[in-house]
This record gives structure tokens, sequence and C-alpha cells, in this order.
């Protein structure tokens, strides 16, 4: 077997949560885990209770269905519909798992202890407690990031709580009623009802479709006096909207938003947002305009939590921008804390950082010279390891990663030396990128911590075990690896896009049947799973509740 490359991750402190895992005197080892989202709540789903004393922190004691969340703005779906409480996912378990409704104010890795103060409203006394853990997974999610500017957090409205669905909702309601009452000119109608949207990635792009569906659909029926006033505008830095995705969809949004009436503004950057005022800078030419507005919703971008900010600092990664963890997930400089979701990010292994470590690995006959047998006996492990290399074949065309081993000239060669090693191999990292802030990142990294920590035991009882690859039968930890099924993008108008695996793209009605049918099968439990379904049925058969 070829398991060199691993077992070299081991010296690098890189191993995997079994390696020094172990009860002491039968006492169970205690995991604490904060936030009760993606991550959080699919670690807890899959862990085995039973080996473990488990302790939840979290000032919401539920989960929220978040790609749901731009659909409770306009009432949509109901906000009770897309949350479950946590106490329903975790008692189903055989086993207690403790649940504190709490935010974890502080993380003390050197005495491995939080601290924490209750969210529980009207408590009287000291709100605040400590606890211990032996292993800390952190799942904390991110906080929205204003880039710093100035009357950001005082005057717009953010899309990342259930709270902040609710309360959109409410104001887009205020603003028509405002907008109608007696004694205003036109020009003040129009400033009350001017939407205004910043960030046309995912969730802005699918609020300002929300949006406009909710006021062609349902408001201009009962507002008919300001229907022709309402203004919507999607402001972007970049060129274009939705450019995470193919070009397809990006091309076909902004088409479908100019057939609608929504304003793109592309190239253009928020310098300052007062009550009254949005004013922004056009990139091109430096020029700084402002315009009236009647709400704004702030959607760019996910920034670090002040409690993991100063965790960070603690531990040595003061001058990073996001938490780093291993392939496994392991925080970087904090031997039992784990990392996943929004909060981290995974340092992926470069390989030409351990380019000498591999070939050593696999000249079996230490000659200094690797013939392309012996290459292949470390592919495996190679495309475990560095993730990049699937993606640097893919991009290039290739079918087997022994087609690197050609020279620049397009010759077959049958040996290499290191120099020719580092060749074939030099343009492999330019490809790793890192994962993107998603649920189904999140929801993958939770499950496979998981499995992690459940395997610990048969680890013990077989150490060999976690250097071991596919198809050996023993016990493995492979690093984490993360399978993307897709995205959506709802564009309002019962229409969708959707990126499937494979750069097949699906754009129309069909997608949004899809959509509903992808969305309805997520859920956490049956119960959301019919309120949201039902919510979706009564929309079409009555329209929204405009009420606030
Ligand atoms: P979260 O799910 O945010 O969970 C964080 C948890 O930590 C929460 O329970 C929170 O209450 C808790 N917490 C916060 N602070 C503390 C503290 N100090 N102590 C203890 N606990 C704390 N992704 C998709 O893949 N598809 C989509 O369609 C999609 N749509 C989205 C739409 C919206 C409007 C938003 C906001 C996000 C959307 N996302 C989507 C992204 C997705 O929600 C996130 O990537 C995902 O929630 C990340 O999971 P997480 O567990 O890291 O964080
Ligand atoms: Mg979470
Ligand atoms: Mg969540
Ligand atoms: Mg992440
Ligand atoms: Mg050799």
């Amino acid at each position: 077997s070829s398991g060199g490359l691993l077992a070299y991750a081991e010296s690098q402190d890189i191993s995997p949560p079994s390696a020094e895992i172990h009860e002491k005197d039968g006492v169970k080892k205690r995991v604490l885990v904060l936030g009760t989202g993606w991550g959080g709540t699919s670690f807890l789903k899959d862990l085995d209770i039973s080996s473990y004393d488990v302790q939840v922190v979290s000032p919401r004691n539920y989960f929220a269905f978040t790609p749901l969340l731009p659909s409770v703005t306009c009432g949509t779906v109901e906000a009770r519909s897309i949350v479950e409480p946590v106490r329903n996912i975790i008692k189903k378990r055989n086993g207690e798992i403790k649940f504190y409704e709490a935010e974890c104010l502080k993380i003390d890795p050197a005495n491995n202890k939080v601290l924490c103060r209750s969210t529980v409203d009207n408590l009287v006394g000291n709100t605040e407690f400590s606890l211990e853990y032996d292993y800390l997974v952190i799942a904390v999610g991110a906080q929205v990031n204003t880039f710093n500017t100035p009357g950001v957090l005082e005057n717009c409205h953010f899309l990342k709580e259930v709270e902040d669905a609710q309360r959109i909702r409410r104001t887009v309601i205020d603003c028509f009623e405002k907008a109608v009452l007696p004694g205003l000119s036109e020009e003040e109608r129009r400033i009350n009802l001017h939407f205004v949207i910043v960030g046309g990635g995912p969730t802005g792009v699918e609020f300002a479709a929300e949006l406009h569906d909710f006021i062609q659909e349902d408001l201009v029926k009962l507002y008919p006096m300001v229907k022709d006033l309402v203004k919507i505008t999607v402001i972007q830095s970049g060129d274009h909207i939705l450019n995470m995705f193919d070009e397809r969809i990006s091309a076909f949004a902004e088409q479908k938003f100019s057939r609608d009436g929504i304003q793109v503004q592309t190239g253009c950057r928020v310098v300052s947002v007062s009550d009254k005022e949005i004013a922004m800078k056009l990139k091109s030419t430096g020029e700084v305009c402002s315009v009236p507005h009647g709400l704004v919703i702030w959607s760019t971008g996910v920034g670090t939590r002040p409690v993991v900010r100063e965790f960070m600092d603690q531990i040595g990664q003061a001058n990073r921008r996001v938490l780093a963890t291993n392939e496994w997930l392991r925080v970087k400089g904090c031997e039992n804390a784990y990392a996943l979701g929004d909060c981290a990010t995974i340092e992926q292994r470069k390989i030409m950082e351990d380019i000498a470590t591999i070939f050593k690995a696999a000249d079996k006959d230490n000659s200094g010279i690797l013939t392309l047998e012996e290459f292949q006996g470390v592919i495996d492990d190679i495309l475990v390891r560095y993730p990049q290399v699937e993606l640097y074949l893919k991009s290039h065309h290739l079918k087997d990663v022994s087609d690197l081993w050609k020279d620049p000239k397009g010759m077959d060669r049958n040996e290499v030396d290191i120099e020719g090693f580092k060749l074939a191999l030099s343009h492999v990292d330019s490809q790793m990128k890192s994962l993107p802030a998603t649920a189904q990142v999140a929801a993958q990294q939770g499950s496979y911590l998981s499995k992690c920590f459940n395997r610990r035991h048969q680890c013990e009882n077989n150490p060999e075990g976690p250097r071991r690859f596919r198809g050996t039968g023993r016990h493995q930890f492979l690093p984490f690896r993360y399978k993307h099924f897709g995205q959506f993008a709802p564009l309002g108008g019962e229409q969708a896009a959707a990126e499937l695996p494979g750069d097949w793209v699906s754009i129309g009605h069909s997608s949004q049947w899809l959509w509903y049918s992808v969305y309805a099968s997520k859920q956490v439990s049956w119960r959301t799973r019919v309120l949201v379904v039902s919510d979706w049925a009564r929309r079409f058969v009555f329209g929204r509740d405009s009420s606030r």
C-alpha cells in the first residue's frame, strides 16, 4: 500500500481526530458544540452520543432553513414553517444532549473552557456561566459584512436571521402604507417605494425577485394609487449579478430583471447610507451620486464574528481573515477544536509544498528516478490528499493523472527526476479554491466530522487505520471532500435557474418545479415539510398575506 502521504500528514500535525482521543477512566469525553445552524445541526444529527457527553450552546433554540428566508420576507412562506426547535431534533436521539440557550462570549483554549451568556428573555440574576470541554466544535456561522461602510448598521436591513425576514416584511408593507398617506407629493410617494438591494449575489437577487412578485401579484391590487411609483434597484459592485454562477444564468437573470423593470446598477460601490439616501461611487468614473430610498437591504459578503476573531488572536491566527482549519476540520493552532461552516475555511495543502516528500514516498526503490509505474502507485493518494489535482485535470480536459506525465512538448516519458516531477505538477496548485459559504458545505462538513468522532473507538483498536486508504477495508479518516450537488437561483415569476453537476444549466419554469421539490425534500422534519408545502399551496390559491 502507499500510505506514505497521509503518514506524512500525521507527522505534520494535521492528523485526524482519532490520534489522541482516549477515554479517561471510563468517563465520557465532553464535546461542546457552538451553534445550531446548518453545520452544528448536521454534526449533532449523526453523532453517536452514546460515547460522548454532548453539550450545545446557541442563542436561538431552533434551526432555521436559511434558503427559504427570502420567501419569508414577502410572506410566501411563514417564519414558523422554516424553523425546527433544536430540542425536537435532539430528543430523537437515544441518549442525552444538553442544550443551553446562550451565546458564547469567549473561548478560552488554554483552559478548555468557554464563557457564555444566556439569551433567554427577562432572566434575572447572573446570566453568565462557563462550560468545560474536551473537544470544541465551532459552528457559529458568520455575520454580515458592512465593509465598515458608514451608516449601514444603522440604516440597512440585513437578511440573516428569521427575525430579519419578519422585520423586512413589516417594513415593506409600512412603505406602502406611508406612500398612500394624504398630503404627500408624488416625489415623496416615489421615495417611499424605492427599494434598494445592495449585493447581486444569490440572496440579493432572490430577494429582489421575491419582492417584485409580491408587489406585482399582490400589493398593486391593494394599493392601486401608487402602483406605478414602485421601483426596485439592485446595486452590484462587480460587472454582473450572480457572477458566481454560469454566465448563461447571470445573463438570463439580467435580462429577466430588465423585462421586469428591476434596475440593475453594476460596477457601483456603496460609500454611505443615511436614513433617507444611499450614496454610491461609480467605479468607472469615480463619480459619487446619491439616491433617496424607502428601504435598503444589505446583502453583501460575510464577516467573522467577534468571538471567533478573539479566539484567532489567542491561537496565533491573528493575521488571518477567516479561522483556518486543516482538511480534517481541526483548527490550526488548537489541538482539540474543530470548526466548520461559514465561520471557518479549510486551508488546503499545496502540492508543491510537499513535492519532495511525495517524490520520496513514490520512489520505492530510492533510485532518485521515478518511473511511471512508481508514480501510478501514489496517484490515488494524491487525488485524496490534494483535491486541486482533480480540478486541474478537469479544467485541462485530461483523463488521467498520468497525463500530467507528458513533458511540455507533449512527449511521453517513462521516468523523471525530481526536477521533471516538479515541472509535471507545477501548475496544479493554481486550481486551489476555497469552498463557498453555503448550507451545502456546512451540512456536509457537519456529517463528515460526526463520522470522524464516531469512529474513534474503532481507530483506537486499529491504530494503523487512519493511514490506510479506500479499498483496504480498514478504518480510515480521509480528509474532508466537498461534493457539489448544484445550486439554484430563483428569479421570480415561477422561474428559476439551476446549475447542476457536470456543467448542466437549466433555466425556466421546470427548474422552479425542481426547486420546489428539492427544497421540500431538504426540510429537516416532516412537520416543517408539510408546513412549507402548504404555505406554497396557500399562496397559489389565495396570494400572500399583506397585513403587517
Ligand atoms: P449558521 O447556519 O449561520 O449557524 C450558526 C449558528 O450559530 C446559529 O445557530 C447561530 O444562532 C449560532 N451562533 C451565532 N453566534 C453564536 C455564539 N456566539 N455562540 C453560540 N452560537 C452562536 N446556502 C445554500 O447552500 N443554499 C441556499 O439557497 C442558501 N440561501 C441562503 C439564504 C439566506 C438569506 C442566507 C442568509 C443564507 C443562505 N445560504 C444558502 C447560506 C447558508 O445559510 C449558510 O452557508 C449556512 O447557514 C452556514 O452554516 P453554519 O452552520 O456555518 O452557520
Ligand atoms: Mg451551525
Ligand atoms: Mg442555519
Ligand atoms: Mg467555510
Ligand atoms: Mg525509482
